[in-house]
């Protein structure tokens, strides 16, 4: 059976493995398809290459964009994008130079709460100065011993409704599956259960998803419960959409998922590589 994972993070991003322990990693776990799929960065593509030609893995040139719909960030896989490409790389460019004036505000939202050192906490943590984001301010959060561990700082920091969550507009949803598209990418809307939306804006976000030219969506990802799986295998169906799997990897002990260690697509899917 050939393993697919095709969601995950160096620390070209917000992971902790650089793109060649990711790829090693995964060869380890035996992954045949691994997709590298940073956070509004391709910059870790090229050793992820190098090392995927010395090992098993096929690497993906992938890049997770986030996007902001109705006031909401969202997350768009692109599969398979030219990392050379111009539109892709300007967008992303873009996307990604909020961030530093966000981290700020966070920081200063943080020391309000009395968490003082917060920006240049979080700054150490990031592999890519570039790419300042919730995670490394979590992993400082932690180590400063303010909570147990990264999804309980999330919890109770950093996401919306929360004291530490400072609101960003990212690129549009027609916006970001333009730029893949442009960069001869599939365009896979990530993780779409862990929105907490509910029902009917979940619809609404897969129906627009597919009328602006979306191709497929996350059906199995470390993000989805066991439950979950075969309601968005049926929802991928019914919108006409193909399925992928990606376990959304960020380092190891931190909780998430592991490389390559996830079921297999439910039967009904027509899954995102048919077509590769
Ligand atoms: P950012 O792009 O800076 O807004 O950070 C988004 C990242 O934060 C995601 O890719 C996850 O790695 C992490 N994240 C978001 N929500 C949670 C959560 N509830 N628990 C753990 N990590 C989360
Ligand atoms: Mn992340
Ligand atoms: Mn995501
Ligand atoms: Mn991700």
């Amino acid at each position: 059976m050939t393993v697919y994972d095709l969601h995950c993070h160096s620390t070209a991003s917000d992971g902790m493995l650089s793109p060649r322990e990711l790829v090693e990693r995964a060869a380890g776990m035996g992954v045949d398809y691994l997709a590298l799929t940073d956070h509004d960065e391709l910059s870790g593509l090229p050793e992820a290459r190098a090392a995927a030609e010395a090992s098993s893995v096929r690497l993906v040139h992938g890049v997770e964009v986030s996007i902001t719909w109705h006031g909401r960030t969202i997350h768009v896989v692109g599969l398979n994008v030219d990392p050379d490409d111009p539109i892709l790389k300007n967008g992303l460019a873009h996307n990604r130079n909020g961030r530093a004036a966000r981290a700020e505000r966070m920081a200063e939202e943080l020391e309000r709460l009395g968490i003082p050192g917060a920006l240049e906490g979080a700054y150490k943590f990031a592999g890519n100065k570039d790419l300042i984001g919730r995670t490394h301010f979590a992993r400082y959060l932690v180590e400063k011993g303010v909570v147990k561990d990264v999804k309980t700082v999330f919890k109770k920091y950093l996401i919306k409704g929360k004291p530490g969550y400072v609101h960003h507009e990212w690129a549009g949803m027609e916006e970001a599956i333009r730029w893949i598209h442009a960069a001869g990418g599939q365009a896979v809307l990530a993780h779409p259960g862990r929105y907490q939306i509910g029902r009917e804006s979940t619809r609404l976000l897969l129906s627009e998803f597919k009328h602006m030219g979306g191709e497929a969506i996350e059906v199995v990802t470390g993000s989805h419960t066991p439950d979950q799986i075969p309601v968005f295998a049926d929802l991928a169906v019914e919108f006409g959409l193909m399925a992928s799997v990606g376990s959304d990897f960020h380092a190891p002990g931190e909780g998430g998922r592991e490389l390559g260690r996830l079921q297999s697509l439910p039967a009904k899917c027509r899954p995102v590589w048919s077509t590769w």
